[in-house]
């Protein structure tokens, strides 16, 4: 089923990302968190496009393996970085050929440490995959919307002209990066919608696993964390299991909160794991 229906149903869409595990076993105890999410219910859940483009085939192959053997709707992230125009017009056929209707247009993140730098044969920008996908088949395509600013983008101002872009050239629903501070997405939303841009906008929370990682996490994507919730990492650095109850707690209050502005879904960056959400929508009562 294409999101844009499944964003169209009344109440909460859920969402819950996943990415390609390296191994065999990873992708084994993928399956089996995959079985204890959907006793939540989830409207859909995507899979990840490694750094610079890594897991291309990984990638399509998880998503079908998780439509077919889940009965899951599952959305195929897409980057521009990585690939030639060729290359990505080649997994959109792929992805059409079997029966995969999402697609998450990006423009994608660069392998660790290097620079982000367009493919010479590729696309620039996410817009293009936009068009691409839209061109080529009957997708439904969301994209990326950075409440926090993009750490790229020229101006505030550009950023928001930007995704208005993606939108006009077809996307039907924006997925915001990670953000711990909810009144940068309200201002968000808020500016978004005065652009006339009226495509659902779903708000990306990640559960913190663990204070440093979710330290590294935030540096990387500009996203702030605000001073009461580093108070709390800062009295749980070394422990994990200490940091995913901080996590849980912090995730529910925020859940809640945006739930109360009217949010039309959550998407859950699950990285694999999915203890925590079961008890973010235990306490959420989802
Ligand atoms: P774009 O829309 O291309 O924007 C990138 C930058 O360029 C912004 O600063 C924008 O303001 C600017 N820009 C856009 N158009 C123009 C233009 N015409 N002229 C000048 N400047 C322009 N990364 C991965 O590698 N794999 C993933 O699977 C993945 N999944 C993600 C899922 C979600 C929900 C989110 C929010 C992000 C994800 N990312 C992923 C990260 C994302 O790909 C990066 O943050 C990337 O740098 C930006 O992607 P974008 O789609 O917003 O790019």
């Amino acid at each position: 089923m294409k999101i844009a229906d499944l964003y169209a149903r009344p109440g909460l869409t859920l969402s819950v990302e996943f990415f390609p595990p390296k191994t065999d076993k990873g992708e084994e105890n993928l399956f089996s968190e995959i079985t204890a999410i959907k006793r939540l219910n989830p409207a859909f859940c995507s899979v990840t496009y490694g750094a610079g483009g890594s897991t291309r085939e990984k990638t399509v192959d998880l998503v079908d393996r998780i439509r077919r053997d889940c009965d899951l709707e599952a959305m195929c992230h897409l980057t521009v970085i990585g690939q030639s125009k060729d290359e990505a017009r080649s997994v959109l056929k792929k992805l059409g050929q079997r029966g995969i209707e999402n697609v998450l247009a990006l423009g994608g993140d660069p392998p660790q440490g290097t620079e982000w730098k367009p493919h010479p044969d590729g696309f620039h920008y996410a817009v293009d995959l936009v068009r691409e996908a839209k061109a080529q088949g009957d997708f439904s395509v969301a994209v990326a919307g950075f409440p926090e600013v993009h750490p790229r983008a020229e101006s505030r101002a550009s950023d928001l002209q930007y995704l208005k872009k993606k939108v006009d050239a077809g996307a039907c629903v924006i997925i915001t990066q990670l953000f711990y501070d909810n009144d940068p997405f309200y201002r968000f939303v808020e500016d978004v919608r005065k652009l006339g841009v009226s495509v659902p906008i779903v708000p990306g929370v990640l559960p913190i696993l663990s204070a440093p990682q979710v330290r590294r996490f935030t540096a990387l994507c500009g996203a702030k964390l605000p001073a009461a919730l580093e108070k709390e990492l800062s009295k749980v650095e070394e422990d994990d299991g200490a940091a995913v109850r901080v996590g849980i707690e912090y995730a529910t209050r925020q859940c809640a909160a945006l739930i109360k502005f009217g949010v039309p879904g959550l998407h859950f960056f699950s990285l694999n794991k999915s203890c925590s959400l079961q008890a973010i929508c235990k306490n959420l009562g989802l």
